[in-house]
């Protein structure tokens, strides 16, 4: 689905991101782990073009969508976002914002988007606020509207930056189990995350970022039973 090749990216001399190189495959769930700085969200940024780059080459479907002639936003409406927090907008209601990429950019008609929108509504169990604006929603209901929005579109790829990281602890639990069932549906996933134990259950890979370079991409089981990085085995030992 994605290939990255050599993607540099500096802020002044600031260099974030050092010539990262990464493929993911379809219904491939990988976790981005790594310390706060490293360059997680700066290099989801960039696989959807929010972010340029000063050097690399990022191929989604095999074709090269960091070409300046491409345009950024039909790229974008193949991948679904999901960031840590203000996903919604707030003035639509829950069902406008998650049938809005769908009408708008898909041109899918209001019945059939709405139609969809209530389904996806039901599915994370929030039908009841379909008419309600996202401040009526409780963080963990926000961010699962939010998640779902993302894929209403059926994007190629999903990304996840931290999107449980603003939430009250007990709100955690029912925006992992929603990304689990993604995982477990086949959803091609890229996540940030700060959650060990979720990035060792429902990730195929572990991706490691330390200082904007992977240092080490590992099925998840070996990631963290037999890491082989003396990085990866500091920044692990935090976590337990
Ligand atoms: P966290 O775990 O805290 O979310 P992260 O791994 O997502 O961290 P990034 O947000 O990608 O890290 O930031 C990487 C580095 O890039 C940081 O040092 C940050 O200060 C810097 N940075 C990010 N965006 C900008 C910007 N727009 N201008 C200048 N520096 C930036
Ligand atoms: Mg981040």
């Amino acid at each position: 689905v994605l290939s990255l090749r050599g993607i540099r990216r500096a802020f002044g001399d600031h260099v974030v991101l050092r010539g990262i190189d990464l493929d993911v495959a379809p219904h491939e769930v990988v976790a981005l782990v790594g310390a706060s700085g490293s360059g997680k969200s700066t290099l989801l940024r960039t696989v959807n073009l929010l972010e340029p780059i000063d050097d690399g080459v990022i191929l989604l479907g095999g074709a090269d969508v960091s070409d300046p002639r491409v345009d950024a936003d039909r790229v974008r409406a193949r991948i679904g976002v999901v960031f840590q927090h203000y996903n919604l907008f707030p003035h639509l209601s829950v069902l406008d914002n998650v049938t809005l990429a769908s009408r708008l950019v898909h041109r899918v008609p209001r019945a059939d988007a709405e139609r969809r929108g209530l389904e996806l509504l039901a599915s994370i169990g929030l039908a009841d606020f379909a008419r309600s604006f996202p401040d009526r929603l409780s963080g963990g209901q926000q961010q699962r509207a939010a998640i779902v929005r993302a894929i209403a579109t059926e994007p190629e790829l999903l990304l996840l930056d931290e999107v449980t990281s603003a939430l009250d602890p007990e709100l955690v639990g029912e925006v992992l189990a929603l990304v689990r069932s993604l995982a477990e549906g086949g959803t091609t996933i890229i996540m940030a995350t700060h959650e060990m134990a979720f990035a060792r259950e429902v990730a195929d890979r572990v991706v490691f970022l330390d200082a904007g370079r992977i240092i080490e991409d590992a099925p998840a089981r070996e990631f963290f039973e037999a890491p082989r990085h003396a990085r990866t085995r500091e920044f692990l030992a935090r976590f337990r």
